[in-house]
């Protein structure tokens, strides 16, 4: 038999792993940060409507352009972002791609700061681009001094920032964002992947934008929105931004199919939202709970939570996936990571919990 090892590929991809959290059919499945709550029954009529229009146009190429799409999306996300400024891709993780094949590649590098989603540096050597691990503070925060320092010293082409971070849930102040940003002449993104779950009040690294050219902003519909199986990402940036990036995207890469769903889901977006309230009040119950049982939750601002104090974090994975529940070991000691669910499933997963113990 033939193994990767026998195959001429890259030098620079051997001995890599791929992505790989575990896929599988359980009770609750609470480890890739999905809305576990389904899409409302007259939302998800009108999408499937929509896709039936579209299919009798899949004779022909899509909208290369995804016009409709990008002005739906301008709408959604406000702040005086328009359609000129969107991009989108099948899902945020080829948004990501598709910057790193833009700016980054052979010869570059791109910072970043772990444990942060383990994507990016996936992304990076897929793309050839070098990965630069820089160290957070303590308790995971990056703070504007943290971030200069790191980017003054490594001089990267771009500068990845994850906000809220996962696996951490940690959030990151504007201010560490502005200073990231004039620390340096390349490209810094921001992964708000999360965004939706952050406090009402708090403000997006959307509102950095104006006058700021080489920042980017990501998105995904695959959180908060209900629409992970969808597949659908974005990012706004300036529109020179927009042209870069249309440089290495596929001619046609948004299915005329995805086009149509996702348009069609965001004229609902209130209804396709309306979960994150109850989902950040499971989220802060979890952490209440967590720390009475004797666990230590980090502060999340996203729709999981990380916490420390778990003895063996493989066997407590284990021990709970024998009861159908599945979470997430990140590869951090002593330390697991939860989405929160439905108030059911999330009394579910405390409840085993609690009876497993620390
Ligand atoms: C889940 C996640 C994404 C989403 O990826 P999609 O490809 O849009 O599903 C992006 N960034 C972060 C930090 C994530 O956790």
């Amino acid at each position: 038999m033939t193994s990767l090892a026998d195959l001429p590929i890259r030098d620079d991809l051997r001995g890599l792993t791929p992505y790989g959290a575990p896929q599988a059919k359980v009770r609750v499945a609470l480890n890739v940060n999905e809305n576990t709550h389904d899409i409302p029954e007259d939302v998800a009529e009108h999408i499937v409507a929509a896709v039936a229009e579209a299919v009798r146009g899949v004779n022909r190429y899509p909208d290369r352009e995804f016009t409709e799409l990008r002005t739906s999306l301008a709408g959604y996300l406000g702040h005086g972002v328009t359609p000129e400024q969107i991009w989108a891709a099948n899902g945020s993780n080829e948004v990501l791609q598709h910057i790193l094949q833009a700016f980054g590649g052979p010869g570059r590098s791109v910072l970043g700061f772990p444990p942060t989603y383990s994507m990016h540096s996936i992304i990076a050597s897929g793309t050839g681009t070098r990965w630069i691990a820089a160290e957070r503070d303590a308790g995971f925060a990056i703070s504007a001094e943290t971030a200069v320092r790191a980017i003054e010293q490594h001089r990267p082409d771009l500068v990845f920032l994850c906000a809220p971070n996962n696996p951490t849930g940690t959030p990151m102040s504007l201010e560490a964002i502005a200073a990231a940003y004039d620390a340096t002449e390349g490209i810094v993104v921001v992964d708000e992947a999360y965004a939706e779950f952050m406090p009402e009040d708090a403000p997006s690294a959307l509102t950095l934008l104006p006058g700021r050219p080489r920042l980017l902003v990501s998105r995904t519909m695959s959180k908060a929105f209900a629409f992970a199986g969808a597949r659908l990402g974005y990012l706004a940036a300036d529109a020179a931004v927009i042209d870069a990036l249309r440089l290495v995207r596929l001619p046609y890469h948004l299915s005329a199919l995805t086009q149509a769903a996702s348009v069609a889901a965001l004229a609902h977006a209130p209804a396709m939202l309306a979960m994150v309230d109850e989902i950040r009040g499971q989220r802060d119950r979890m952490s209440r709970e967590l720390a009475a049982m004797g666990f230590t939750p980090y502060e999340s601002w996203a729709n999981f939570v990380l916490f420390g104090g778990v003895a063996d974090p493989h066997a407590t994975f284990e021990a709970l996936f024998r009861e159908s529940i599945l979470i997430r070991d990140v590869g951090l000691p002593n330390t697991l990571r939860v989405t929160a669910g439905t108030e059911e499933e999330t009394t579910i997963f405390l409840e085993a919990l609690g009876r497993l113990g620390a």
